[in-house]
């Protein structure tokens, strides 16, 4: 099996490190990622200009490849230079990826690049730190991380998954994503010359609703939550379409025509 192993904190990150390490008892593991830090790039492409596709040797006994792009951008390189890559894996991500924070998430972005491809695609993520401040400790994560993969590389219904660990966790849930609310906050403040200025940040969430990834990480549970790319809304399209009807009827379903064929 190849496994696509990239990310969005960079290739430097410890979190991919220790992804394609557990990664690595599962099949051949290539890890392509960001050569600087790209968290909340999400699924942007670089369009404008060349990319560059440089080994790293920093990773033991991992073959690895830097690149001067997004998350994204990666991932294209990634399967374009490796042929057929079975799978591919993006994190650990430092931070977790839950609820609507996934329209930010450049790890979320690369597993979902993958899927854009025909490849399966798995975002992982877990807190940015333990409880002592410092990075998380990946090796107590590994046969969590394990467990994970023995379930969503032998089960290959599900094209694009994204998954949560607490840093102890207690068991592990399947769950759908939390929209209700979002816990993005513009946060007023001043520079040292006392200049007005903005941080866009994330503040936490108050109120969770059960079955959802972040009820899930609350209680400690490790959050697996399968995707769709799917955005339409079909209730939406069908209420607009009945009272607003267009010059052409809205085809009801997919035909068998532009249906994926993933049997191969
Ligand atoms: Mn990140």
């Amino acid at each position: 099996m190849r496994i696509l192993v990239a990310n969005d904190d960079g290739i430097h990150s410890p979190g991919i490190a220790a992804l394609a390490r557990v990664a690595s008892r599962f099949g051949d593991v290539r890890v392509v990622a960001p050569d600087v830090e790209q968290s909340s790039a999400s699924h942007a492409i670089t369009a404008s200009r060349p990319l560059t596709y440089r080994r790293a040797s920093h990773i033991p006994n991992i073959e690895a490849w830097r690149v001067n792009g997004t998350p994204a951008d990666c991932v294209a390189l990634g399967v374009h230079n490796w042929k057929d890559v079975d799978i591919c894996l993006s994190g650990i991500n430092q931070g977790v990826n839950l609820g609507n924070a996934m329209w930010h998430s450049g790890t979320l972005a690369a597993a979902k690049q993958a899927t854009l491809f025909g490849v399966r695609g798995i975002a992982l993520s877990a807190p940015s730190s333990g409880p002592d401040g410092k990075d998380p400790d990946y090796e107590a994560l590994a046969p969590h991380v394990e467990r994970v993969l023995e379930i969503l590389l032998t089960d290959s219904s599900a094209r694009l998954l994204n998954v949560n660990l607490p840093l102890a966790p207690r068991g592990m849930t399947w769950t759908r994503q939390a929209v209700r609310h979002y816990d993005g906050r513009v946060v007023p403040g001043k520079d040292p010359m006392g200049r007005g200025h903005f941080w866009f940040t994330v503040a936490p969430l108050e109120r969770t609703e059960p079955g959802t990834d972040l009820w899930a990480m609350e209680r400690g549970y490790i959050s697996i939550t399968p995707l769709s790319l799917d955005l339409t809304d079909l209730p939406g399209l069908s209420r607009l379409a009945e009272e607003h009807p267009l010059d052409a009827p809205p085809v009801a379903e997919p035909s068998e025509a532009v249906e994926e064929d993933e049997s191969s």
